[in-house]
């Protein structure tokens, strides 16, 4: 087994979208990298299209052991709230929805207590939260990091229900890190992912957060994948950029292979 293993956690790989793909193209490059992508063993491979895609490419991945994620929703199940996606809409498409992203928290005004209500929102509709938290750069060079990661996960994980907690995926994605090129040092992205797994355990106890998958998310490339995949409390990644090409099915069989995980 090689140094990167972390036997009790299946590793995660989940690719965000954004706004780019809408239905047809969505389909075709879900079918481009279909049969590549199931062939990966050891990982959870999710593809996270824009809400619009998410059926058509339902349609590409239903019978493969590829899974979906949506990139948003609101926390209601219906009623009057014009352009939001309920879980209701969700369950049935996706297994994971990914919430509080930066952009999400940074563009459109989404606080903790918004991420929370949606995340306990997400496991009572039977679908598994990815949340995100990240400190921005002036937070990191004023020494800040612990303090903006722990006010995100105390406030975006409050209250989850005990039973389901183990279904949480956490995403540590540095907001100075996403979509610039500039990824992480592996170090410093294990330092705070040891700091997110202290506060679920002191959250929701040691057993539940040895469950929980943390992932990295920040400029992930086939290329340096292996570093964070290499560091065994980090259980896979988010990535953004790189998973609009085939390069995503060589960053989920490079985790595989780093965590040994893999047939
Ligand atoms: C993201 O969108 O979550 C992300 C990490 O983007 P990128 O991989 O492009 O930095």
């Amino acid at each position: 087994m090689s140094n990167g293993a972390s036997p009790r956690r299946t590793p995660i790989v989940a690719g965000n979208w954004k706004m780019h793909y809408g239905p047809s193209e969505a389909q075709a490059f879900a079918e481009s990298i279909l049969a590549d992508l199931n062939a990966v063993q050891g990982v959870e491979r999710v593809l996270c299209p824009p809400a619009i895609s998410i059926a058509a490419v339902h349609n590409v991945v239903s019978g493969s052991e590829v899974t979906l994620g949506a990139q948003n929703m609101y926390f209601e199940e219906k009623g009057a709230y014009t352009g939001e996606i309920s879980p209701l809409m969700l369950r049935g498409l996706c297994e994971y929805v990914i919430l509080g992203h930066s952009e999400r928290r940074g563009y459109f005004g989404e606080t903790d207590e918004l991420v929370n209500k949606k995340a306990l929102s997400a496991f009572a509709h039977g679908l598994k939260p990815i949340v995100c938290v990240g400190e921005r750069l002036e937070d990191r060079d004023a020494g800040l990091t612990e303090r903006v990661i722990t006010e995100q996960v105390r406030g975006s994980l409050a209250n989850l229900p005990a039973e389901q907690v183990a279904g949480l995926v956490v995403a540590y994605e540095p907001i100075w890190a996403i979509g610039t090129g500039r990824a992480a040092h592996a170090k410093d992205a294990a330092d705070v992912v040891a700091i997110i797994r202290a506060l679920l355990a002191e959250m929701y106890g040691e057993a539940a957060a040895q469950a929980v998958r943390v992932q990295y998310g920040g400029s992930v490339t086939a290329a340096n994948i292996a570093e964070f995949a290499a560091v065994p409390d980090i259980d896979g990644a988010l990535v953004g950029g790189a998973s609009l090409k085939g390069e995503f099915v060589d960053i989920c069989r490079r985790t595989a292979e780093v965590k040994g995980t893999g047939s």
